[in-house]
């Protein structure tokens, strides 16, 4: 679906967000790019969304740039306007009417357990709701792409397990590729089919996890693959990767 090939991108201060980065992205893969603050995760992010240019390297889209939705550690919603206007915003942006959204709208809401919510306002909701509505925003047009930048970081870890099951839920009903950025070693371990490492300074990809997917927090192999990522993190700061 989309061939990275040998990234780079410096920024103007002088900082090496991320060097020679490849990687390639296959139609409903689930990719987490974990690493420490600064690796570059988020720089790499907004590659693939399209939002800055690399300095070298290219990024090629099979069969053309697709439509992306992005979700962020802030649910970054409009304050005034209501659960249901919040949602309604991407499609309003398209040009389409209310009555012509309200059933996207609604059927957005309830994939993310908000039936009921559409009135309600932020301040109303609580961080886990707010986030479900940022979810609900992204995936209301159905991109073929879901980027996450650390959408669970600021919640409770309670909220955060709820989120995570719920979200690979969405991932399997709707089939979208998602690339999600954490920190969380748990959190790639219990989400991702790949989990990619990235270290910092300058920013680069480390290596690749690959995962079985569908691991309970309780299962064994879940705490085998935490500690395989563990191990690759030590040999990375060990020079040996
Ligand atoms: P991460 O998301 O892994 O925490 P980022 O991709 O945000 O890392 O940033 C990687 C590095 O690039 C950091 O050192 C950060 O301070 C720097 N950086 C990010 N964006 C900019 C920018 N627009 N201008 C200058 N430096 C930046
Ligand atoms: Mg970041």
């Amino acid at each position: 679906m989309l061939a990275i090939d040998g990234v780079s991108r410096r920024f103007a201060n002088g900082v090496e967000a991320l060097r020679d980065a490849s990687l390639r992205l296959g139609q409903g893969d689930f990719v987490a790019l974990l690493g420490p603050s600064g690796c570059g995760k988020s720089t790499l992010l907004r590659l693939i969304a399209g939002l800055d240019r690399p300095d070298s390297g290219r990024l090629v889209w099979n069969g053309g740039a697709p439509d992306i939705g992005f979700v962020f550690q802030d649910a970054t919603l409009l304050p005034w306007a209501t659960a249901a206007e919040n949602v309604f915003l991407p499609l309003r942006l398209r040009g389409q009417g209310w009555a012509d959204a309200a059933p996207q709208v609604g059927a957005a809401l309830a994939r993310v357990g908000l039936s009921g919510f559409e009135a309600a306002r932020p301040r109303e909701l609580s961080g886990g709701m707010r986030m479900r509505v940022s979810i609900a925003r992204a995936l209301v047009t159905r991109p073929k792409v879901l980027l996450m930048d650390e959408p669970f970081a600021a919640l409770d870890e309670f909220t955060r397990h709820g989120l995570q099951a719920d979200l690979l839920k969405l991932w399997a009903e709707l089939r979208c590729t998602v690339v999600f950025v954490t920190h969380s070693i748990y959190e790639a371990a219990f989400l991702a089919r790949r989990i990619v490492l990235m270290t910092p300074r300058p920013g680069r990809i480390a290596c690749e996890i690959a995962s079985p997917g569908n691991l309970a927090r309780l299962d064994p192999a879940y705490a085998a693959l935490v500690a395989e990522i563990t191990t690759a993190l030590s040999h990375e700061a060990e020079g040996r990767l």
